[in-house]
């Protein structure tokens, strides 16, 4: 019988964010990924604390750059490579409307630190668009496929890993934590992403989820050292590569990369680059997302021993580090969770008629 504190389900950014808590603490674990979702494999992987669309701040960015920051650049030191590509976002404005708005909004106390207030009025050659650029501070890309792939490795040499399907009619429950197959644990935390669909436990979570796509180019004569934000992403990676994404359909629900999103991805890129270019690659993943786009974290209201890590929708890369701590110190130290977090709010009144409307 193998002995550890705790078992998780699923090791995207969510389980090896916990994954990490443990490591910290001491606690002994194994993980189970059975390869089914790709979400964190495939991420652009661009964290930015402003909502380009609207202007408007992202929820808790400050803090969650705070904790996410230091986390990257832990790992970073740990395997010995770079994970942490950072860069400016330029925004390509759409008319003299959406300047003013930009002005107004990097006058708000909660944008002040991103937002350069300057607006950028120069041609930047491959790049359409007669209005200039709004500059976003402090953004970048965490390169997740190589983060989770090394994570991964990491593990298995440690033999922490399974790469096998986590089989939930196989747990059993007691007063001593949970059994699985051969092996005793404190806990389990599911960090699932999509496939949360198949968990009896926490199947009933409104996880909608929203599938993406992204190609990568080559595009030699385009010579950006920024992220490029239009009506999709222009993310430059090197040796004149670049992802460029993402599709969202809230229907089709396979991991799988389709034509039309092919298609809709050059339709659109062809409207914001007038250079020559080559598609070399093309992905897809179910992001995990919530309608209320906050995550889904906590205890499974009657076992105990079962928790929930999920529900990072478009923005895990910022987003799981914190969410990782927060249930770990709910887990040991039944330190309360975010009230915006705790899936507990899934069963209120209000959030069932926002669910609805
Ligand atoms: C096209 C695209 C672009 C994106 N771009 C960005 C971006 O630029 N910035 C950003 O922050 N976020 C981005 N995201 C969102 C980001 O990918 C997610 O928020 C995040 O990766 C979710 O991580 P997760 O660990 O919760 O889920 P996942 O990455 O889906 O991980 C869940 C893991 O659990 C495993 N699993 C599930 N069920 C079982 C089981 N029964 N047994 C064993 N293993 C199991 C799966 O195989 C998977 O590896 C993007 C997503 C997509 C699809």
């Amino acid at each position: 019988m193998l002995n550890v504190d705790y078992i998780i389900v699923g090791l995207g950014l969510a389980g090896l964010s916990f994954a990490e808590q443990l490591i910290k603490a001491n606690q002994s674990l194994i993980a189970f990924e059975n390869h089914s979702q790709t979400s964190s494999l495939v991420a652009g992987g661009v964290y930015n604390p402003v909502i380009l669309k609207r202007y408007t701040p992202v929820w808790n960015a400050k803090s969650q750059l705070e904790v996410a920051m230091p986390f990257y650049q832990s790992l970073e030191e740990r395997f010995r490579v770079t994970l942490d590509n950072k860069f400016s976002t330029r925004k390509v404005f759409k008319s003299i409307e959406d300047q003013n708005n930009w002005y107004l909004a990097s006058d708000h106390p909660k944008l002040t630190d991103f937002m350069n207030p300057q607006t950028i009025n120069e041609q930047v050659k491959g790049i359409r668009g007669d209005f200039g650029f709004g500059e976003v501070y402090q953004t970048g890309r965490i390169d997740t496929h190589l983060l989770v792939s090394l994570y991964r490795q990491h593990l298995k040499n440690n033999k922490t890993i399974r790469s096998e399907e986590f089989k939930h009619s196989h747990i059993k429950l007691d007063q001593n934590g949970v059994l699985y197959k051969d092996i005793r644990a404190k806990k389990i935390v599911f960090c699932e992403g999509y496939g949360i669909k198949s968990n009896p436990y926490f199947n009933d979570l409104p996880l909608n989820g929203t599938k993406g796509e992204t190609i990568t180019i080559k595009a030699p004569e385009l010579k950006i050292n920024f992220l490029l934000k239009s009506t999709l992403f222009v993310l430059p990676i090197k040796n004149d590569l670049y992802k460029v994404g993402a599709t969202f359909n809230w229907t089709d629900t396979t991991p799988t990369p389709t034509e039309s999103g092919r298609l809709e991805l050059v339709e659109k890129l062809d409207k914001v680059i007038d250079v020559p270019y080559e598609i070399v690659d093309h992905n897809a993943g179910i992001r995990p997302t919530v309608k209320d786009r906050r995550p889904l974290v906590g205890i499974h209201p009657k076992y105990s021993q079962l928790a929930v890590l999920n529900g990072l929708g478009t923005r895990g890369v910022m987003i799981a580090p914190t969410v990782a701590k927060q249930l770990f110190e709910h887990l040991e130290y039944k330190k309360p969770l975010d009230q915006e977090i705790d899936i507990l709010r899934c069963k209120k009144k209000d959030f069932q008629k926002r669910l609805h409307s």
